[in-house]
């Protein structure tokens, strides 16, 4: 076993966008790198539609919106619109008054073209003088909570003083080490995605859904990432796409016949079947205690949310600036203090639980949504969700205070939520498909 010994400063795990934007941060402050990423290669990277957070979040690595667009990486995304099957359709826009003091939120966000987006960081990291191998993480050597090493596929064996994990939803290394603590959200569910050309340009993220009826929603977004070019995706539970599998359906089939489902997207069904549709599968959850001693845990691998909130991009380039601001202050000691790692936790913790708790409370199961319509449980899931955003932005919580403010606040969210959709499942009987056989 090759052993690369105290050439770095810290390790980075996996070089997606939590990865890169922790390294790219790090390297900003001198400290020396290396990322190891198992996948150079990017295969088919999701994320396109960004919260109100993210281009800020952009700039602070060196890609500003205005950089963005004029290089095509990116179109302006304006605002939401929640379609049904049968026509209707609610636009949640954010308020002018958020564009101005004291809240000066960007109205105006992003759809990216993620590939290209990664390409344009990837060509800043390696600016910074960041080293990338691209090898495989399979074991983290340990003594207590302490992190000695990581050793490689490949048998490198690389030390440093300080390690973050940002290798995604499906590796979670440092959480399977440790056994983190686990909330889980929601069944496993499954995207299937393709891209079409269209004649014009289209504005806004599109939710195509059936709205009230169904127990579990299932929803298709179409997303513009370039002018003439959109992603349709089609986000449903692994347990319906397994069952239309033994029906004998291919993947394929599945995509189309969905798309067939709703009137504005039938028009892509002659493209559709020139490929299979890209997968993934996923499962919604958030580990506690992301932080020890001398590592921390980044975007998807400590929290996966929901793509319906938008905020997966958000939470990994959130992360990662954190994560790396906290190794920078304490650069010069030995371990991270105990209350700074605490509170890095309950920041990535109550955040995500808020986010998939209301997705899936208000949103995709039945109650709410029947009670009070799929338009009104729009708002009542994005008011929130986007106040806690600009909140979050604009209160930059680090310390005890700050972040004892935030969880209080995104606690009693949660749970008022909670205590509503206990009612509303108590007060009626669920839709005629959730009692069949
Ligand atoms: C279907 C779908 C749609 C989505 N849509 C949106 C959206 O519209 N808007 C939004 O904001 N978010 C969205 N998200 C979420 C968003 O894409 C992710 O939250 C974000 O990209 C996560 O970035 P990451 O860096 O944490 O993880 P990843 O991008 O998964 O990066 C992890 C990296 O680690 C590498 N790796 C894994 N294991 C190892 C190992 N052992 N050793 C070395 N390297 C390793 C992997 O190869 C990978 O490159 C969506 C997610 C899904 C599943």
């Amino acid at each position: 076993m090759q052993d690369k010994k105290d050439n770095f400063d810290v390790t980075v795990i996996g070089g997606g966008l939590a990865g890169m934007s922790a390294s790219i941060h790090l390297a900003n402050a001198g400290l020396r790198v290396l990322c190891i990423e198992a996948d150079p290669l990017d295969k088919d990277p999701v994320g396109e539609s960004l919260d109100w957070s993210a281009p800020d979040l952009l700039k602070a690595l060196g890609l500003p919106t205005e950089y963005l667009l004029d290089q095509g990486i990116a179109t302006y995304k304006r605002h939401v619109i929640l379609k049904l099957r049968n026509g209707l359709e609610r636009h949640y826009v954010p308020g002018e008054w958020l564009g101005k003091p004291p809240y000066n939120v960007n109205l105006r966000t992003l759809h990216v073209d993620r590939s290209e987006l990664n390409q344009a960081l990837r060509e800043i990291f390696i600016g910074k003088g960041i080293t990338l191998i691209n090898d495989r993480v399979a074991h983290v050597e340990t003594t207590g909570r302490v992190i000695k090493a990581v050793v490689t596929a490949q048998g490198e064996r690389i030390t440093s003083k300080w390690f973050i994990d940002a290798s995604g939803s499906s590796a979670g290394l440092f959480p399977r080490t440790f056994n983190l603590p686990v909330y889980e959200y929601g069944p496993h569910k499954v995207a299937m995605w393709d891209y079409f050309t269209v004649p014009e340009s289209i504005e806004g993220t599109t939710l195509h859904a059936d709205g009230a009826g169904p127990p579990y929603m299932e929803w298709v977004w179409q997303i513009p990432i370039h002018p003439t070019i959109i992603s349709v995706g089609y986000v449903t539970t692994g347990e319906a796409v397994k069952e239309k599998r033994q029906q004998g359906l291919s993947v394929g089939e599945i995509f189309a016949a969905q798309l067939q489902r709703f009137p504005d997207l039938q028009g892509f069904l002659h493209e559709t079947g020139k490929d299979q549709p890209r997968t993934t599968s996923f499962r919604c959850r958030v580990f506690a205690k992301v932080a020890g001693p001398n590592w921390l845990v980044a975007g998807e691998a400590a929290a996966m949310v929901d793509p319906m909130t938008s905020n997966g991009v958000t939470a990994a380039l959130r992360h990662g600036a954190e994560a790396s601001s906290l190794i920078i202050q304490n650069r010069n000691r030995e371990r991270l203090p105990r209350l700074a790692a605490a509170m890095y936790s309950q920041r990535v913790l109550s955040l995500a639980r808020f986010f998939n708790s209301g997705i899936e409370n208000v949103l995709y199961d039945w109650p709410i949504r029947n009670r009070i319509g799929a338009f009104n449980a729009g708002d009542l899931y994005t008011i929130p969700a986007w106040s806690m955003n600009v909140v979050y932005s604009r209160l930059r919580p680090q310390g005890l205070i700050k972040t004892t403010l935030l969880r209080l606040l995104l606690a009693t969210l949660r749970y008022s939520l909670d205590a509503f959709h206990w009612f509303c499942k108590r007060t009626q009987s669920p839709p005629a498909a959730a009692t069949a056989p």
